[in-house]
């Protein structure tokens, strides 16, 4: 079970155009995560929601520094251009993971 936005879009097929869905980092770290932030289950906590676009983003990608607290702010472009890379964002959605929907009956008072 994963959570996520209930304005996120929906999971794309894998190899089309990925649409920030959130749905892989959801489901488990990727391999930057667990050699930056030593998390090995769970949803990322580097996973952000933008409400602006709608969309999840890498928070390793856009402010490394806030979750790596070794790493200087001024070392974050560099930083990012090198997780762009291993995580080959941009690029085509690579989870074969599967998503459906689930209505959550739990009243959080929003
Ligand atoms: S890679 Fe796929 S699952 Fe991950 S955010 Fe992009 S579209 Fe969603
Ligand atoms: S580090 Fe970025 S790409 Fe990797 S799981 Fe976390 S949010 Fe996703």
């Amino acid at each position: 079970m994963i959570w996520l936005h209930a304005s996120a879009p929906g999971k794309p097929a894998l190899g089309q155009a990925c649409n920030g869905c959130g749905v892989c980092c959801a489901a488990e770290p990727c391999p930057v995560a667990r050699v930056f932030l030593w998390q090995f289950k769970g949803s990322c906590r580097a996973l952000e929601w933008h409400a602006d676009v709608q969309q999840y983003r890498c928070g390793m990608l856009l402010q490394a520094a806030s979750y790596v607290r070794w790493l200087p702010r001024g070392w974050q472009s560099w930083f990012a251009k090198r997780v762009r890379r291993w995580i080959a964002a941009g690029t085509a959605c690579d989870s074969d993971a599967s998503a459906a929907a689930a209505i959550s009956t739990t009243n959080s008072g929003e």
